[in-house]
């Protein structure tokens, strides 16, 4: 067999790695942008780490290819700010008196949801809006408008943006995202002129793919750029994921029929074979609960996974052996993807790639 030496070998304190195909992404942003009208602004949103890609990684990456960015947290967007990132950046956790400063500091957008948050700002900080029409989280109810108007009035403050979140866009037809739609239609109804110049916008990926009438004039889309559907039921042709993980052999060793592997000893060899260890495990964020279950790709050819994944191990079957080094793809192309392990695990791919331990390396390919 061809010994192939993989990225990581060179590197020896490196168990594994994640490659962010930049090429991909921006088809993915091209693509969405293509779904919205034209000068429809487009945020997309980099919370998480850019959902598990490297936020500051994306963030430079998408740069010429939306107009804002979204994040949950001030200090997510400092770190894509000190990458050098001078897009305008929406925070849209409600700010709080310790962090005013950094809004100052670092030119960020603020998310403003209740009258309290309301009293943090001045009339030099720019936030938008946001008012809760049934996602039941973050946001001034719709009827408290006439109190908030008549504060804002008798301030400085300037508002520029005006939000919403939908609870159920991911569901094509969802009865939720009309009631949502016509409560926010009927509040920018009663705005009148006063929302003349700002930036009004509701739709995330869901939103955007599944009700274009509720487009605004910006979208927010996160999931999607990434690369996954909204709904596992109506998937968007097209949408490429962006990330693949991958590691290396570790070991290779013979396997006799009915030999156990890793701890439960809740799998026993068929026949006689290798055992292959990967590694990497549930504190790289290989999710325990898809033990047996999943598949990876050694040297292009997909192997079982069996055993019990641990902590820092995953083990896999094969009927040859294979070189120590060898590239293994635990999600990606020739292997899952995050959709598939989310499946089997009864989740999103949202939560299994913001799962991927922000201590491994990305890196970007095109
Ligand atoms: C996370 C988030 C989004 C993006 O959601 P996707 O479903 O990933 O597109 C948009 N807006 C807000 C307020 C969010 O918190």
């Amino acid at each position: 067999m061809k010994r192939r030496t993989t990225q990581i070998t060179a590197k020896s304190n490196i168990t594994s790695y994640v490659e962010i195909n930049l090429t991909v992404l921006k088809h993915n942003a091209a693509l969405l942008k293509e779904r919205v009208p034209d000068g429809i602004k487009t945020m997309a949103v980099v919370k998480a780490n850019a959902y598990g890609h490297g936020a500051a990684l994306v963030a430079h990456a998408l740069s010429g290819s939306v107009t804002a960015l979204g994040v949950a947290s001030v200090e997510e967007a400092i770190n894509i700010r000190n990458s050098g990132v001078i897009l305008p950046i929406l925070v849209f956790a409600p700010p709080r008196a310790g962090n005013i400063s950094d809004y100052k500091t670092y030119n960020l957008v603020a998310t403003v949801g209740s009258f309290y948050e309301l009293e943090l700002m001045s009339s030099s900080m720019s936030f938008h809006i946001e008012f809760d029409t049934g996602m039941g989280r973050l946001g001034f109810s719709p009827n408290e408008w006439p109190e908030l108007l008549q504060k804002l009035n008798k301030s400085e403050l300037k508002p520029s943006g005006v939000m919403t979140h939908f609870a159920t866009a991911d569901a094509p037809g969802s009865d939720k995202v009309n009631v949502q739609l016509q409560l926010f239609n009927k509040l920018l109804e009663d705005m009148g002129s006063w929302k003349q110049g700002k930036v009004i916008h509701a739709s995330n990926s869901g939103g955007l793919l599944y009700y274009p009438e509720a487009a605004f004039s910006m979208v927010r889309f996160g999931i999607a750029v990434y690369g996954f559907s909204p709904s596992a039921v109506e998937s968007i042709s097209g949408l490429k994921p962006v990330l693949s993980w991958k590691s290396c052999v570790s070991v290779c060793k013979p396997l006799k029929k009915g030999e156990t592997v890793s701890y439960e000893a809740n799998w026993s060899a068929p026949q006689d074979g290798w055992l292959v260890v990967v590694p990497v495990g549930y504190a790289d964020g290989i999710r325990r609960g898809l033990s047996n279950k999943i598949e990876m790709s050694v040297a292009g050819k997909r192997l079982k996974q069996v055993g019990n994944i641990t902590m820092d191990y995953t083990m896999l079957y094969s009927n040859e052996p294979v070189e120590t080094g060898e590239e293994v793809v635990i999600l990606g192309e020739n292997a899952m993807m995050a959709d598939e392990w989310a499946e089997l695990l009864d989740t999103i791919p949202y939560e299994i790639l913001c799962g991927i331990h922000p201590k491994i390396e990305r890196r970007p390919v095109s």
